[in-house]
Protein backbone atom coordinates (compact mmCIF):
# COMPACT_ATOMS: atom_id res chain seq x y z
CA UNK A 1 0.00 0.00 0.00
CA UNK A 2 1.86 3.25 -1.31
CA UNK A 3 0.57 6.53 0.28
CA UNK A 4 2.02 9.44 -2.50
CA UNK A 5 2.63 12.68 -0.31
CA UNK A 6 0.26 15.56 -1.68
CA UNK A 7 0.07 13.74 -4.62
CA UNK A 8 -2.47 15.96 -6.46
CA UNK A 9 0.19 19.46 -5.95
CA UNK A 10 2.46 16.80 -7.41
CA UNK A 11 0.59 16.07 -10.40
CA UNK A 12 2.56 17.77 -13.10
CA UNK A 13 -0.24 18.66 -15.75
CA UNK A 14 1.38 18.31 -19.33
CA UNK A 15 2.69 14.87 -18.36
CA UNK A 16 -0.95 13.73 -17.13
CA UNK A 17 -2.65 15.11 -20.76
CA UNK A 18 0.29 13.28 -22.26
CA UNK A 19 -1.15 10.22 -20.33
CA UNK A 20 -4.37 10.54 -21.35
CA UNK A 21 -3.83 11.64 -25.35
CA UNK A 22 -1.83 8.19 -25.05
CA UNK A 23 -5.18 6.73 -23.45
CA UNK A 24 -7.76 7.43 -26.77
CA UNK A 25 -8.63 11.10 -25.56
CA UNK A 26 -9.36 13.86 -28.80
CA UNK A 27 -7.03 16.32 -29.28
CA UNK A 28 -9.93 19.05 -28.69
CA UNK A 29 -10.50 17.44 -25.55
CA UNK A 30 -6.83 17.37 -24.13
CA UNK A 31 -6.77 20.72 -25.11
CA UNK A 32 -10.27 21.62 -23.25
CA UNK A 33 -9.09 19.71 -20.45
CA UNK A 34 -5.76 21.97 -20.80
CA UNK A 35 -7.84 25.51 -20.85
CA UNK A 36 -9.71 24.27 -17.44
CA UNK A 37 -6.58 23.67 -15.56
CA UNK A 38 -3.80 26.26 -16.93
CA UNK A 39 -4.50 28.84 -14.67
CA UNK A 40 -5.47 29.22 -11.01
CA UNK A 41 -5.64 31.96 -8.76
CA UNK A 42 -5.39 30.88 -5.09
CA UNK A 43 -5.39 32.02 -1.64
CA UNK A 44 -3.76 30.88 1.74
CA UNK A 45 -5.66 30.86 4.84
CA UNK A 46 -2.79 31.19 7.24
CA UNK A 47 -3.03 32.07 11.29
CA UNK A 48 -2.38 35.70 10.35
CA UNK A 49 -5.33 35.99 7.62
CA UNK A 50 -5.78 35.04 4.25
CA UNK A 51 -3.29 35.91 1.73
CA UNK A 52 -3.48 37.90 -1.21
CA UNK A 53 -4.01 36.34 -4.59
CA UNK A 54 -1.57 33.93 -6.32
CA UNK A 55 -1.98 33.35 -9.62
CA UNK A 56 -0.65 29.80 -10.35
CA UNK A 57 -0.53 27.51 -13.38
CA UNK A 58 -0.07 24.41 -14.76
CA UNK A 59 -1.65 22.70 -12.05
CA UNK A 60 -3.91 19.79 -11.99
CA UNK A 61 -7.10 21.07 -9.44
CA UNK A 62 -8.29 18.44 -7.20
CA UNK A 63 -12.11 18.85 -6.65
CA UNK A 64 -12.90 19.01 -10.18
CA UNK A 65 -14.45 16.90 -12.76
CA UNK A 66 -11.59 15.85 -14.23
CA UNK A 67 -9.42 16.34 -11.24
CA UNK A 68 -10.03 12.47 -10.51
CA UNK A 69 -9.09 10.85 -14.25
CA UNK A 70 -6.17 13.41 -14.56
CA UNK A 71 -4.72 11.85 -11.09
CA UNK A 72 -5.49 8.29 -11.81
CA UNK A 73 -4.20 7.99 -15.30
CA UNK A 74 -0.99 9.16 -13.71
CA UNK A 75 -1.10 6.94 -10.62
CA UNK A 76 -1.61 4.11 -12.62
CA UNK A 77 1.38 4.43 -14.35
CA UNK A 78 2.77 2.39 -11.58
CA UNK A 79 2.27 -0.77 -13.64
CA UNK A 80 4.11 0.62 -17.41
CA UNK A 81 6.92 2.36 -15.96
CA UNK A 82 9.39 -0.24 -15.62
CA UNK A 83 9.22 -3.72 -14.65
CA UNK A 84 5.68 -5.90 -15.90
CA UNK A 85 3.56 -6.76 -12.50
CA UNK A 86 1.06 -9.33 -12.71
CA UNK A 87 -0.38 -11.72 -10.28
CA UNK A 88 -2.03 -14.59 -11.24
CA UNK A 89 -5.85 -14.67 -9.25
CA UNK A 90 -6.84 -17.41 -11.04
CA UNK A 91 -5.65 -18.69 -14.88
CA UNK A 92 -8.60 -16.43 -16.17
CA UNK A 93 -7.88 -13.44 -13.82
CA UNK A 94 -4.52 -12.08 -13.48
CA UNK A 95 -4.52 -8.49 -12.04
CA UNK A 96 -1.36 -5.68 -11.47
CA UNK A 97 -1.03 -3.18 -9.06
CA UNK A 98 -4.64 -1.72 -8.23
CA UNK A 99 -4.90 2.27 -8.44
CA UNK A 100 -7.68 4.14 -6.78
CA UNK A 101 -7.22 7.96 -7.53
CA UNK A 102 -4.15 8.62 -5.53
CA UNK A 103 -4.13 4.66 -3.52
CA UNK A 104 -1.88 2.44 -4.54
CA UNK A 105 -1.85 -1.46 -3.79
CA UNK A 106 0.10 -4.06 -4.98
CA UNK A 107 -1.54 -7.57 -4.55
CA UNK A 108 0.48 -10.64 -4.74
CA UNK A 109 3.52 -13.06 -3.48
CA UNK A 110 6.80 -11.69 -2.12
CA UNK A 111 8.34 -10.54 -5.98
CA UNK A 112 4.97 -9.55 -7.38
CA UNK A 113 5.26 -6.63 -4.42
CA UNK A 114 8.92 -6.24 -4.73
CA UNK A 115 8.28 -5.24 -8.61
CA UNK A 116 6.10 -2.69 -7.50
CA UNK A 117 8.43 -1.34 -4.76
CA UNK A 118 11.27 -0.72 -7.74
CA UNK A 119 8.33 0.88 -9.68
CA UNK A 120 7.43 3.27 -7.09
CA UNK A 121 10.77 4.32 -6.78
CA UNK A 122 10.80 5.18 -10.66
CA UNK A 123 7.80 7.16 -9.84
CA UNK A 124 9.87 9.26 -8.00
CA UNK A 125 13.00 9.43 -10.15
CA UNK A 126 10.32 10.05 -13.51
CA UNK A 127 7.14 11.60 -12.25
CA UNK A 128 7.90 14.19 -9.41
CA UNK A 129 6.07 11.48 -6.40
CA UNK A 130 7.30 11.06 -3.18
CA UNK A 131 6.02 8.12 -1.03
CA UNK A 132 5.89 8.61 2.65
CA UNK A 133 7.32 5.59 4.32
CA UNK A 134 6.09 6.87 8.08
CA UNK A 135 3.71 5.23 10.05
CA UNK A 136 0.17 4.35 8.92
CA UNK A 137 1.47 5.73 5.06
CA UNK A 138 3.35 3.35 2.42
CA UNK A 139 3.23 -0.16 4.22
CA UNK A 140 3.49 -3.93 3.31
CA UNK A 141 1.37 -6.35 5.24
CA UNK A 142 1.47 -10.28 4.81
CA UNK A 143 -1.93 -12.23 4.89
CA UNK A 144 -1.20 -15.42 7.53
CA UNK A 145 -2.03 -18.21 5.65
CA UNK A 146 -0.93 -20.34 8.44
CA UNK A 147 1.42 -22.60 6.41
CA UNK A 148 3.86 -20.44 4.37
CA UNK A 149 6.67 -18.52 6.72
CA UNK A 150 6.83 -14.97 6.31
CA UNK A 151 9.58 -13.32 4.49
CA UNK A 152 10.51 -10.20 4.41
CA UNK A 153 9.88 -7.48 1.76
CA UNK A 154 12.26 -5.45 0.45
CA UNK A 155 11.21 -1.80 -0.76
CA UNK A 156 13.15 1.37 -0.76
CA UNK A 157 11.54 4.80 -2.06
CA UNK A 158 13.62 8.19 -1.51
CA UNK A 159 12.67 8.65 2.15
CA UNK A 160 14.02 5.05 2.91
CA UNK A 161 12.97 1.57 3.63
CA UNK A 162 9.04 0.90 3.73
CA UNK A 163 8.08 -1.21 6.62
CA UNK A 164 5.94 -3.85 7.95
CA UNK A 165 2.34 -3.45 9.22
CA UNK A 166 -0.19 -5.86 10.76
CA UNK A 167 -3.24 -3.92 9.96
CA UNK A 168 -3.96 -1.02 7.41
CA UNK A 169 -6.76 1.41 6.65
CA UNK A 170 -7.43 1.10 3.12
CA UNK A 171 -10.17 3.11 0.97
CA UNK A 172 -11.92 3.39 4.65
CA UNK A 173 -11.79 0.26 6.02
CA UNK A 174 -9.48 -1.72 7.94
CA UNK A 175 -7.65 -4.26 6.58
CA UNK A 176 -4.98 -6.83 8.43
CA UNK A 177 -3.09 -10.04 8.48
CA UNK A 178 -5.37 -12.08 9.22
CA UNK A 179 -7.84 -11.20 6.50
CA UNK A 180 -10.62 -10.87 9.00
CA UNK A 181 -13.33 -7.81 9.98
CA UNK A 182 -12.34 -7.63 13.30
CA UNK A 183 -10.34 -4.20 13.62
CA UNK A 184 -13.19 -2.57 11.51
CA UNK A 185 -15.52 -3.82 13.80
CA UNK A 186 -13.24 -2.68 16.83
CA UNK A 187 -13.37 1.45 15.12
CA UNK A 188 -16.87 1.43 14.90
CA UNK A 189 -17.38 0.66 18.05
CA UNK A 190 -15.50 3.11 19.18
CA UNK A 191 -17.39 5.50 17.27
CA UNK A 192 -21.11 4.35 18.03
CA UNK A 193 -21.28 6.37 21.11
CA UNK A 194 -20.50 9.70 19.78
CA UNK A 195 -22.59 9.19 16.43
CA UNK A 196 -25.80 8.10 18.82
CA UNK A 197 -25.24 11.20 21.34
CA UNK A 198 -25.62 13.90 18.17
CA UNK A 199 -28.14 12.22 16.59
CA UNK A 200 -30.26 12.27 20.18
CA UNK A 201 -28.75 15.60 20.63
CA UNK A 202 -30.13 16.95 17.00
CA UNK A 203 -33.71 14.86 17.29
CA UNK A 204 -34.34 15.91 20.87
CA UNK A 205 -37.87 16.42 22.19
CA UNK A 206 -37.21 19.73 23.18
CA UNK A 207 -36.11 21.09 19.39
CA UNK A 208 -38.11 18.91 17.63
CA UNK A 209 -41.52 18.04 19.67
CA UNK A 210 -43.40 15.49 18.05
CA UNK A 211 -41.32 14.64 15.09
CA UNK A 212 -38.54 13.72 17.74
CA UNK A 213 -39.10 9.91 17.20
CA UNK A 214 -39.12 10.28 13.24
CA UNK A 215 -36.03 12.58 13.03
CA UNK A 216 -33.65 10.31 15.36
CA UNK A 217 -34.89 7.50 13.81
CA UNK A 218 -34.14 9.31 9.50
CA UNK A 219 -30.74 10.64 11.07
CA UNK A 220 -29.78 6.96 12.53
CA UNK A 221 -31.20 4.91 9.48
CA UNK A 222 -29.82 7.40 6.75
CA UNK A 223 -26.90 8.35 8.20
CA UNK A 224 -25.48 6.46 10.81
CA UNK A 225 -26.02 3.04 9.50
CA UNK A 226 -24.85 3.57 5.93
CA UNK A 227 -21.44 5.05 7.97
CA UNK A 228 -20.96 2.06 9.72
CA UNK A 229 -22.14 -0.29 7.45
CA UNK A 230 -19.61 0.99 4.32
CA UNK A 231 -17.98 -2.16 2.20
CA UNK A 232 -19.31 -4.59 4.50
CA UNK A 233 -20.97 -6.30 2.16
CA UNK A 234 -17.73 -7.39 0.25
CA UNK A 235 -16.49 -8.81 3.36
CA UNK A 236 -15.86 -12.31 3.91
CA UNK A 237 -14.39 -14.69 6.84
CA UNK A 238 -16.91 -13.07 9.37
CA UNK A 239 -16.63 -14.54 12.85
CA UNK A 240 -19.47 -15.12 14.86
CA UNK A 241 -17.75 -12.78 17.27
CA UNK A 242 -17.58 -9.93 14.73
CA UNK A 243 -21.31 -10.11 13.88
CA UNK A 244 -22.05 -9.84 18.22
CA UNK A 245 -19.94 -7.42 18.07
CA UNK A 246 -21.65 -5.45 15.56
CA UNK A 247 -24.95 -5.77 17.14
CA UNK A 248 -23.54 -4.57 20.59
CA UNK A 249 -23.38 -2.05 18.46
CA UNK A 250 -26.68 -1.31 16.81
CA UNK A 251 -27.52 -2.68 20.80
CA UNK A 252 -25.83 0.61 22.19
CA UNK A 253 -26.99 3.09 19.53
CA UNK A 254 -30.55 2.70 20.30
CA UNK A 255 -30.31 2.48 24.15
CA UNK A 256 -28.73 5.82 23.55
CA UNK A 257 -30.58 7.72 21.24
CA UNK A 258 -33.08 6.73 23.83
CA UNK A 259 -32.36 6.91 27.02
CA UNK A 260 -33.36 3.00 27.53
CA UNK A 261 -31.89 1.16 30.37
CA UNK A 262 -28.91 -0.72 29.96
CA UNK A 263 -30.10 -4.31 30.68
CA UNK A 264 -32.92 -3.59 27.55
CA UNK A 265 -33.46 -6.83 25.37
CA UNK A 266 -32.07 -6.29 22.15
CA UNK A 267 -35.15 -8.02 19.96
CA UNK A 268 -37.30 -6.05 21.98
CA UNK A 269 -36.19 -2.96 20.17
CA UNK A 270 -35.95 -4.59 16.85
CA UNK A 271 -39.09 -5.68 17.06
CA UNK A 272 -40.92 -1.99 17.94
CA UNK A 273 -38.82 -0.20 15.81
CA UNK A 274 -39.13 -2.73 13.16
CA UNK A 275 -35.44 -3.10 12.96
CA UNK A 276 -33.16 -5.31 11.01
CA UNK A 277 -29.87 -6.73 12.78
CA UNK A 278 -26.85 -5.53 11.76
CA UNK A 279 -26.60 -9.45 10.12
CA UNK A 280 -29.94 -8.96 7.79
CA UNK A 281 -28.77 -5.33 7.06
CA UNK A 282 -25.43 -6.77 5.97
CA UNK A 283 -26.80 -9.50 4.38
CA UNK A 284 -29.30 -7.08 1.96
CA UNK A 285 -26.52 -5.12 1.43
CA UNK A 286 -24.42 -8.09 -0.64
CA UNK A 287 -27.38 -9.37 -2.12
CA UNK A 288 -27.97 -6.02 -3.79
CA UNK A 289 -24.33 -5.92 -5.00
CA UNK A 290 -24.17 -9.23 -6.31
CA UNK A 291 -27.48 -8.01 -8.51
CA UNK A 292 -25.57 -5.14 -9.53
CA UNK A 293 -22.17 -6.83 -10.24
CA UNK A 294 -23.91 -9.97 -11.78
CA UNK A 295 -26.09 -7.78 -14.29
CA UNK A 296 -23.46 -5.18 -15.05
CA UNK A 297 -22.24 -4.42 -18.66
CA UNK A 298 -18.81 -5.21 -19.52
CA UNK A 299 -16.26 -6.93 -18.23
CA UNK A 300 -15.52 -5.00 -14.69
CA UNK A 301 -12.65 -6.99 -12.62
CA UNK A 302 -15.44 -7.73 -9.77
CA UNK A 303 -17.71 -9.40 -12.16
CA UNK A 304 -14.75 -11.06 -13.51
CA UNK A 305 -14.02 -12.69 -10.16
CA UNK A 306 -17.06 -13.87 -8.87
CA UNK A 307 -17.96 -15.42 -12.58
CA UNK A 308 -14.77 -17.47 -11.51
CA UNK A 309 -15.93 -18.22 -8.49
CA UNK A 310 -19.07 -19.43 -9.85
CA UNK A 311 -17.33 -21.47 -12.42
CA UNK A 312 -14.37 -22.79 -10.34
CA UNK A 313 -16.78 -23.40 -7.30
CA UNK A 314 -14.44 -22.51 -4.85
CA UNK A 315 -14.90 -23.05 -0.93
CA UNK A 316 -14.29 -19.63 0.50
CA UNK A 317 -14.93 -16.91 -1.30
CA UNK A 318 -17.73 -13.71 -1.45
CA UNK A 319 -19.66 -15.82 -4.04
CA UNK A 320 -19.75 -18.55 -1.31
CA UNK A 321 -21.19 -16.52 0.86
CA UNK A 322 -24.13 -15.16 -1.16
CA UNK A 323 -24.89 -19.07 -2.15
CA UNK A 324 -25.02 -19.35 1.91
CA UNK A 325 -27.30 -16.12 2.72
CA UNK A 326 -29.52 -17.40 0.29
CA UNK A 327 -30.43 -20.66 1.34
CA UNK A 328 -30.55 -18.75 4.82
CA UNK A 329 -33.04 -16.66 3.53
CA UNK A 330 -34.79 -19.47 1.05
CA UNK A 331 -33.63 -17.84 -2.28
CA UNK A 332 -32.11 -19.08 -5.49
CA UNK A 333 -29.56 -16.76 -6.04
CA UNK A 334 -28.48 -18.78 -9.30
CA UNK A 335 -31.63 -17.43 -10.87
CA UNK A 336 -30.50 -13.76 -9.98
CA UNK A 337 -30.88 -12.40 -13.94
CA UNK A 338 -34.48 -12.93 -13.87
CA UNK A 339 -35.29 -10.43 -11.77
CA UNK A 340 -35.13 -6.55 -12.26
CA UNK A 341 -32.74 -4.68 -9.66
CA UNK A 342 -36.37 -3.66 -7.59
CA UNK A 343 -37.80 -7.16 -7.94
CA UNK A 344 -34.87 -8.35 -6.31
CA UNK A 345 -34.50 -5.60 -3.94
CA UNK A 346 -38.20 -6.12 -3.12
CA UNK A 347 -38.02 -10.12 -2.54
CA UNK A 348 -34.69 -9.86 -0.48
CA UNK A 349 -36.45 -7.22 1.99
CA UNK A 350 -39.48 -9.99 2.18
CA UNK A 351 -37.87 -12.65 3.21
CA UNK A 352 -35.52 -10.77 5.39
CA UNK A 353 -38.34 -9.78 7.11
CA UNK A 354 -39.77 -12.74 7.09
CA UNK A 355 -37.04 -14.21 9.20
CA UNK A 356 -36.93 -11.52 11.76
CA UNK A 357 -41.09 -11.99 12.25
CA UNK A 358 -39.49 -16.08 12.87
CA UNK A 359 -36.68 -14.56 15.08
CA UNK A 360 -38.72 -12.53 17.00
CA UNK A 361 -40.98 -15.05 17.76
CA UNK A 362 -38.21 -17.18 19.17
CA UNK A 363 -37.16 -14.63 21.54
CA UNK A 364 -40.85 -14.17 22.84
CA UNK A 365 -41.40 -17.27 23.07
CA UNK A 366 -37.69 -17.46 25.28
CA UNK A 367 -37.49 -14.17 27.18
CA UNK A 368 -40.52 -13.05 29.81
CA UNK A 369 -39.76 -9.63 29.15
CA UNK A 370 -40.74 -9.77 25.62
CA UNK A 371 -44.22 -11.23 26.54
CA UNK A 372 -46.24 -8.38 25.84
CA UNK A 373 -45.01 -7.79 22.41
CA UNK A 374 -47.66 -9.59 19.99
CA UNK A 375 -46.98 -8.04 16.69
CA UNK A 376 -47.15 -10.22 13.54
CA UNK A 377 -45.15 -8.37 11.47
CA UNK A 378 -42.16 -7.09 11.69
CA UNK A 379 -42.43 -3.12 10.94
CA UNK A 380 -42.01 0.23 13.01
CA UNK A 381 -45.28 0.10 15.30
CA UNK A 382 -48.21 3.00 15.22
CA UNK A 383 -47.25 4.06 18.33
CA UNK A 384 -43.51 5.15 17.04
CA UNK A 385 -44.91 7.14 14.64
CA UNK A 386 -45.42 10.99 15.25
CA UNK A 387 -44.62 10.94 18.48
CA UNK A 388 -41.39 12.84 20.69
CA UNK A 389 -39.15 10.52 21.86
CA UNK A 390 -39.86 10.52 25.83
CA UNK A 391 -43.22 9.20 25.49
CA UNK A 392 -42.29 6.61 22.68
CA UNK A 393 -39.37 5.35 25.37
CA UNK A 394 -41.96 5.61 28.12
CA UNK A 395 -44.27 3.48 26.46
CA UNK A 396 -41.26 0.99 25.36
CA UNK A 397 -40.58 0.75 28.56
CA UNK A 398 -44.36 -0.49 29.49
CA UNK A 399 -44.08 -3.02 26.51
CA UNK A 400 -41.06 -5.00 27.29
CA UNK A 401 -41.12 -4.58 31.11
CA UNK A 402 -38.11 -2.17 31.26
CA UNK A 403 -39.92 0.25 34.21
CA UNK A 404 -37.80 0.54 37.51
CA UNK A 405 -39.71 -2.17 39.01
CA UNK A 406 -38.37 -4.57 41.11
CA UNK A 407 -39.47 -7.88 39.53
CA UNK A 408 -38.56 -6.38 36.00
CA UNK A 409 -35.11 -5.75 37.01
CA UNK A 410 -34.41 -8.98 39.05
CA UNK A 411 -34.66 -7.39 42.06
CA UNK A 412 -36.03 -7.71 45.56
CA UNK A 413 -38.11 -4.41 46.55
CA UNK A 414 -41.40 -3.53 48.71
CA UNK A 415 -44.39 -2.12 47.09
CA UNK A 416 -44.86 2.04 47.91
CA UNK A 417 -48.23 1.05 49.44
CA UNK A 418 -47.98 -2.31 51.61
CA UNK A 419 -45.43 -4.87 52.53
CA UNK A 420 -45.46 -6.98 49.23
CA UNK A 421 -43.08 -7.78 46.92
CA UNK A 422 -42.65 -4.95 44.37
CA UNK A 423 -43.58 -6.74 41.55
CA UNK A 424 -45.41 -5.52 38.55
CA UNK A 425 -48.11 -7.86 38.81
CA UNK A 426 -48.36 -6.61 42.28
CA UNK A 427 -48.63 -2.92 42.17
CA UNK A 428 -50.84 -3.51 38.97
CA UNK A 429 -53.37 -5.23 41.77
CA UNK A 430 -52.49 -3.66 45.32
CA UNK A 431 -55.48 -1.98 46.26
CA UNK A 432 -53.99 0.77 48.53
CA UNK A 433 -51.43 1.99 45.39
CA UNK A 434 -54.16 2.39 43.14
CA UNK A 435 -56.01 4.29 45.55
CA UNK A 436 -53.17 6.53 45.67
CA UNK A 437 -52.67 7.18 42.37
CA UNK A 438 -56.62 7.71 40.96
CA UNK A 439 -56.11 10.44 44.24
CA UNK A 440 -52.77 12.03 42.13
CA UNK A 441 -54.16 11.61 38.34
CA UNK A 442 -56.61 11.00 35.82
CA UNK A 443 -56.50 7.72 34.92
CA UNK A 444 -58.69 4.49 33.61
CA UNK A 445 -57.42 1.92 36.05
CA UNK A 446 -60.10 -0.35 34.04
CA UNK A 447 -58.05 -0.25 30.93
CA UNK A 448 -54.57 -0.31 32.24
CA UNK A 449 -54.00 -4.34 32.31
CA UNK A 450 -54.94 -3.70 28.12
CA UNK A 451 -54.01 -0.29 27.04
CA UNK A 452 -50.39 0.46 26.79
CA UNK A 453 -51.12 3.82 27.11
CA UNK A 454 -53.00 3.61 30.70
CA UNK A 455 -50.10 1.46 31.84
CA UNK A 456 -47.66 3.88 30.95
CA UNK A 457 -49.37 6.98 32.98
CA UNK A 458 -50.04 4.16 35.46
CA UNK A 459 -45.89 3.37 35.66
CA UNK A 460 -44.24 6.84 35.16
CA UNK A 461 -46.84 8.20 38.91
CA UNK A 462 -45.39 4.82 40.44
CA UNK A 463 -41.86 5.36 39.89
CA UNK A 464 -42.58 9.41 40.80
CA UNK A 465 -44.06 8.57 44.04
CA UNK A 466 -41.57 6.29 44.90
CA UNK A 467 -38.93 8.98 43.99
CA UNK A 468 -40.35 11.03 46.23
CA UNK A 469 -40.68 8.78 49.01
CA UNK A 470 -37.42 7.69 48.69
CA UNK A 471 -36.24 11.41 48.87
CA UNK A 472 -38.03 11.75 51.75
CA UNK A 473 -36.32 8.77 53.35
CA UNK A 474 -32.55 10.35 52.70
CA UNK A 475 -33.75 13.85 54.24
ZN1 LIG B 1 -48.87 -3.10 47.51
Amino acid sequence: MADAEKCFDKLWLKDCLVDMKEEGLRDKEVALIYELNKKANIVIETPAGKTKEIKVSDIVKQGTVFGPQLCCINTSKVNEINEKNITVITPKIKIEALVYVDDIIGIGSKENIEIVGRNLAEMEKRKKYTFNNGNGKSHYMMIKTGVEPEEEVGIKVEKGKIEKTVEYKYLGNWINEKGTVERQVKEIRSKIKGMALEAKRIGHEKKTGNMSTDVIISIYEKTIIPAILYNFEVWTNWRKKDWEEMEKVQAEALKIMFDLPISTPYWGMLAEFGIWTMRKRVMYKKMSLYHNIINSKGNRLSKQVIEEQIRTKVENGWYKEVERDGEEIEIDVTKVKEYTKEQWKNMIKEKINKMMEKESKEKRQKMKKLAGQRQQKHERQMYTIGRSRKEVTNLLKTKIQMWDIGGNLGAKRKCYACEMEETENHIMNCKKVKEIITRNIEIDILSIKTNVEEKTKFFIEYINMREKQEKKKTI
